[in-house]
């Protein structure tokens, strides 16, 4: 491991970021999709911030109960506290958890990295709103009177409580809205969702921004299809679109690479060329204003099966490309990145393509 730090710091010699560091996770079996992952959130700055202060602000509690949050901020913390610039951590206590609280990542079976990312935001937010409506529920108790607009009341008076939104959701939860328009009588019927990340379907020689495109077109629904319309009070044939009405501060892309065929009875992996941009600008918004986004990391799927390979990632950090294989971290050219769009032929020798990308807002309020 001394050999690989020393030759990453080598490489970066005085353009070693002041306070950055950088260390390989250590592979406990198969564990690649979490380790990729990982990497990727770590190199999430604003995440990564976040995550280090409710770190510092909550060490009381830390010992009473563990759970994913912690273990996930103290291994950040332990990360970004090393004396040394690079080399090997192992996330033991991390992975143990994950295993603990999901049988599905238990055991050393190829995992799905966009799955488990999933299951790890989705955790986390979990275990925020717990945090929140214990600390709600304790205000309550100790003081019923209370401060008249206190957050408690709104609950007391038995009206609907807003959603909580964690710094969590803040980095990365986006809101879509689903347009339907009835063909008879006109009216448009909007029903919004938010999402942590955008699943998208995928073409051979396309391009995200194709992806985007094809995410947000518009469809009939007809025939066995059609839509419930409220103001013609029956079934209606209608065109639905899906838009996104709130872009998140960070966008992550997953690109559907593993897709069911019914004919095989089982899934398949799409090589296909899906070119990403270094800088994306996001066009299928309801307000029209292009959004824009710079790329910081790349999950990368390794090898032709779904059901075997590798995972690792890409990641920007301070203007340098670095390459996250488990262990090896390595500085990568950001000419690179292109090799990791997929195959334009169906068999081709290269098998490493961009699974889940990791946007950040290049606009300075889009935080909140
Ligand atoms: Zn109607």
């Amino acid at each position: 491991m001394g050999v690989t730090g020393s030759k990453l710091e080598k490489a970066l010699g005085d353009h070693f970021p002041e306070g950055e560091r950088y260390f390989g996770f250590e592979n406990f079996g198969n564990t690649c999709y979490c380790n990729s992952v990982l990497q990727a959130l770590y190199f999430c700055v604003p995440f990564r911030e976040q995550l280090l202060d409710y770190y510092s602000s909550n060490k009381n509690q830390r010992e009473a109960d563990e759970n994913l949050l912690t273990c996930l901020a103290d291994l950040f913390s332990q990360i970004s506290s090393q004396k040394k610039k690079t080399g090997v951590i192992a996330p033991k206590r991390f992975v143990q958890k994950v295993w603990k609280e999901n049988e599905l990542f238990r055991g050393y079976m190829h995992q799905d990295a966009h799955e488990f990312l999933n299951f790890l935001l989705n955790e986390l937010v979990e275990i925020l709103e717990k945090e929140s409506h214990k600390v709600t529920n304790e205000s309550q108790t100790s003081s019923l009177e209370g401060i008249p607009n206190g957050p408690g009341n709104s609950q007391i008076n038995g009206v609907k409580k807003e959603p909580l939104v964690t710094w969590v959701h803040k980095n990365f939860q986006g809101i879509l809205t689903n347009e339907t328009r009835c063909l008879r009588c006109e009216t448009v019927t909007a029903r919004d969702e938010t999402f942590l990340d955008l699943s998208l379907d995928i073409e051979q020689n396309s391009s995200i921004t194709s992806c985007l495109k094809n995410f947000s077109s518009t469809e009939t629904l007809n025939a066995n299809d059609k839509f419930f319309c409220d103001k013609c009070c029956s079934l209606q044939e209608a065109q639905k679109r899906m838009k996104i009405k709130k872009p998140p501060h960070i966008l992550v892309i997953h690109l559907k690479r593993f897709k069911y065929m019914e004919q095989l009875n089982r899934h398949k992996k799409l090589s296909y060329r899906v070119v990403f941009p270094l800088e994306l600008k996001l066009s299928n918004t309801v307000e029209n204003a292009d959004s824009e986004y710079s790329l910081f990391a790349v999950v990368v799927h390794v090898g032709s099966g779904p059901n075997h390979g590798h995972y690792v990632s890409l990641v920007k950090s301070h203007n340098h490309w670095l390459f996250f294989d488990d262990e090896n971290v390595d500085m990568i050219d950001e000419s690179a990145i292109q090799t990791f769009f997929g195959s334009a032929q169906e068999y081709s020798s290269n098998t490493d393509h961009g699974y889940i990308l990791f946007y950040e807002s290049t606009a300075a309020d889009s935080k909140s």
